[in-house]
């Protein structure tokens, strides 16, 4: 049976007239989908009978809930969801006191190979669908508390374009959740072709991945550099009008001894110099199998404030949920890939 959530609006009215209906059924299925939250087609009941009976025989809502979760002792939460190809995901509830944010993924594992991240580690198993990325987000208990939704789980969203812009797209449109773009971060290392699809069809806002501004020490964080080298993505984005409410900002793993020098803080200061953004300091989880060390809160400090005499703004993001594997570059089912559990433990809500 194919999942009828997660399909857009012409994608749904396209379907109607494949199944003989007429194609403004498209629009009453999208108001059950994603404003009426309907568990069934048989539930949507201003569709005729006939129309019921006919994409009952095809399609499902295909909504699954998560088969685990783990609760940090700072609230976050990880959330682990089974696709239908028999593979993990996982995303991080992260509550605070006025933003209720939802970390998804958007890929099983992903190809990067970033040095830093546990999801790398795993490889790729796949892309995730439309259906399986707005799941994690329909499925859980916190459903209706979330204020924002960032792609920053599991794999590369831009490696995935057309499944999140579709999610994107679903989310955002008036005749879906109606989501306020402001809402809504995507973090990519920068795929510059699915950046622009990105920059041109959505308002939300970006995060950029760059955790090193020199050529040689980025390659080795992060072998997108090869490709797609962060000058060029600086200079795509500074084409972009960042003036309004749509936002920028990059992320930086502060690692001890390596991109936390005073000539990082000025090759920083060159390379973002005219954009309006913010740098968010992250603090590093370390991992098994990379020489690299976290920077003390001090060192982030110190770093923080270089960058702020620079004139750009600085933050350091609060980790969450780190005794649970839930922080940044944590997410990863690996071990159960490796333990190939089939039915881990049932998640009582
Ligand atoms: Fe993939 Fe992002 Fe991890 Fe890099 S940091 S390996 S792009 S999930």
């Amino acid at each position: 049976m194919e999942p009828l959530f997660g399909k857009t609006l012409s994608e749904l009215k396209n379907l109607a007239e494949k199944s003989g209906l007429p194609r403004y059924t498209g629009k009453q299925m999208a108001d059950w989908l994603y404003k009426k939250h309907t568990g069934s087609v048989a539930e949507m009941t201003n569709l005729s009978k006939r129309a019921r009976e006919t994409l009952s025989e095809k399609y499902t809502i295909g909504l699954s809930s998560p088969v685990n979760v783990v609760v940090s002792s700072d609230g976050t939460k990880k959330y682990l969801f089974k696709t239908p190809s028999g593979h993990y995901v996982e995303a991080a509830y992260i509550p605070e006191k006025k933003r209720h944010t939802l970390c998804i993924s958007s890929q099983m594992g992903c190809k990067m190979g970033c040095l830093f991240c546990m999801t790398g580690k795993q490889g790729f198993q796949g892309n995730l669908s439309t259906n399986e990325i707005l799941n994690q987000i329909v499925s859980i208990p916190e459903k209706n508390l979330l204020t924002n939704i960032v792609y920053m789980g599991m794999g590369e969203p831009m490696d995935n374009p057309e499944a999140v812009m579709s999610g994107i797209e679903i989310l955002t449109s008036e005749w879906g959740f109606a989501m306020s773009p402001r809402r809504i971060t995507l973090s990519t290392i920068g795929l510059l072709p699915a950046m622009k699809t990105y920059m041109d069809r959505s308002d939300c806002h970006l995060a950029i991945s760059l955790h090193s501004p020199f050529d040689k020490e980025r390659k080795q964080l992060m072998p997108i550099q090869s490709v797609y080298p962060v000058e060029e993505v600086i200079r795509f984005v500074k084409s972009y009008d960042w003036q309004g409410q749509r936002r920028i900002s990059f992320e930086y793993i502060l690692f001890k001894g390596l991109n936390d020098t005073p000539v990082h803080v000025k090759e920083l200061a060159r390379l973002l110099n005219g954009l309006r953004c913010r740098i968010n300091l992250i603090h590093f989880h370390e991992i098994p199998e990379t020489p690299l060390r976290a920077a003390s809160l001090q060192e982030m400090e110190d770093f923080r404030d270089q960058l702020k005499q620079k004139g750009i703004f600085t933050t350091i993001r609060r980790s969450r949920g780190q005794d649970i594997d839930a922080a940044c570059g944590l997410l990863s089912t690996k071990k159960l890939l490796e333990e190939n559990v089939e039915k881990p433990k049932p998640l009582s809500l």
